[in-house]
């Protein structure tokens, strides 16, 4: 059972970027508005999780660290019917099945909480505990029980790269929740959370990026897109700062992608790239999120329409053509 849960981590948990992920994600369910991120050494020695959400009731709080318990798909359509970011139940599981967890949480506002530890899955402490309304999470020491998964951890520059890549785009997709990140003690990242998304892009990518962003609105019977868009005077090295959105996840597009690359065409430059922060909403039957295990990937449906749609809008902004 161990060694399964163990096997099984390995896909959800591949770094310590994705227990950032899993556990924001997490904090984002539960309705927090302010969701404060820090990490030591790349997230290798301590990643902290700390929410104003609903919080875990005290009995709930040793299911939710059981494999499926608390999976919210009961047959095969109801993968079609996803809303919340969570459905699998598999992360709070496989987390602890390779660090040490500690639990911190409280579901009301009279002060009571519970704390619960796990290491390496096995539970050691299960009690009450003061804490004000919300939950802390606290992973250490990630993969010190497979030290085959903890040497192919790269440096801890990189680690900490794909985590604040991770917390920015979150960011993006939540401009109405407050989010910080400190590495080491330096802050890296703080929104507002007043729901402005140019104050993301200024928290993100600063303050000359934001000056340089177009909005695009734009619905048919099938999608509708929001977002913003860089003028193709102000250009990027890479493609990083593309980030696409559905049903509030970012995700990777390759065929979004190419299509926001076709709008630029012939505006920019070879070899530089937009910004663009770009949120696509459609009936959840239209899109399968679950493609891969760290839930990046989706299908659509009527992918073709979709990819002609985008790249049709954001030309229009970009040639100021917009109706
Ligand atoms: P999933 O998100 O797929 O349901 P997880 O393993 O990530 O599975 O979490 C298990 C359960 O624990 C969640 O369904 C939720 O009920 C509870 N939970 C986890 N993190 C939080 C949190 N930060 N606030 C409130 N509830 C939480
Ligand atoms: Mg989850």
């Amino acid at each position: 059972e161990h060694i399964a849960n163990q096997i099984a981590a390995g896909e959800v948990v591949e770094r310590p970027a994705s227990v950032v992920k899993e556990l924001v994600e997490n904090a984002i369910d539960a309705g927090s508005t302010r969701i404060e991120v820090a990490v030591e050494e790349g997230g290798l020695q301590s990643i902290r999780v700390k929410d104003n959400g609903s919080g875990i009731e005290a009995e709930d709080c040793e299911t939710a660290f059981y494999r499926h318990a608390t999976s919210k798909i009961a047959n095969g359509r109801d993968l079609f019917q996803i809303t919340s970011l969570g459905f699998r139940g598999e992360a709070l599981p496989s987390i602890a099945a390779v660090a040490k967890v500690s639990l911190l949480t409280a579901s009301s506002d009279d002060g009571k909480g519970r704390l619960l530890e796990i290491e390496g899955g096995k539970l050691t402490v299960n009690e009450d505990a003061a804490h004000s309304r919300g939950t802390e999470m606290n992973v250490r020491e990630l993969f010190y029980n497979t030290p085959a998964r903890l040497k192919y951890m790269k440096s801890i520059q990189t680690e900490l790269g794909h985590i604040s890549d991770a917390m920015y785009r979150t960011a993006l997709a939540h401009p109405g929740i407050s989010f910080t990140l400190h590495h080491n003690g330096n802050q890296l990242l703080h929104t507002l959370g007043n729901g402005d998304l140019l104050q993301v892009i200024a928290a993100v990518y600063g303050t000359l990026a934001a000056k340089a962003m177009l909005p695009v609105l734009a619905e048919d019977p099938d999608y509708r897109i929001s977002g913003l868009v860089s003028r193709p005077e102000w250009t990027r090295s890479n493609r990083n700062a593309v980030t696409t959105i559905v049903g509030g996840r970012y995700i990777r597009s390759n065929g979004l992608n190419a299509a926001i690359m076709r709008a630029y065409h012939t505006l920019l430059p070879i070899n530089r790239y937009p910004l663009l922060v770009l949120k696509l909403d459609m009936h959840p039957s239209l899109v399968d999120v679950n493609v891969h295990p760290a839930k990046l990937e989706v299908r659509f449906s009527k992918e073709t329409e979709l990819y002609q749609f985008v790249e049709q809008e954001i030309r229009k902004v970009l040639l100021g053509e917009n109706l």
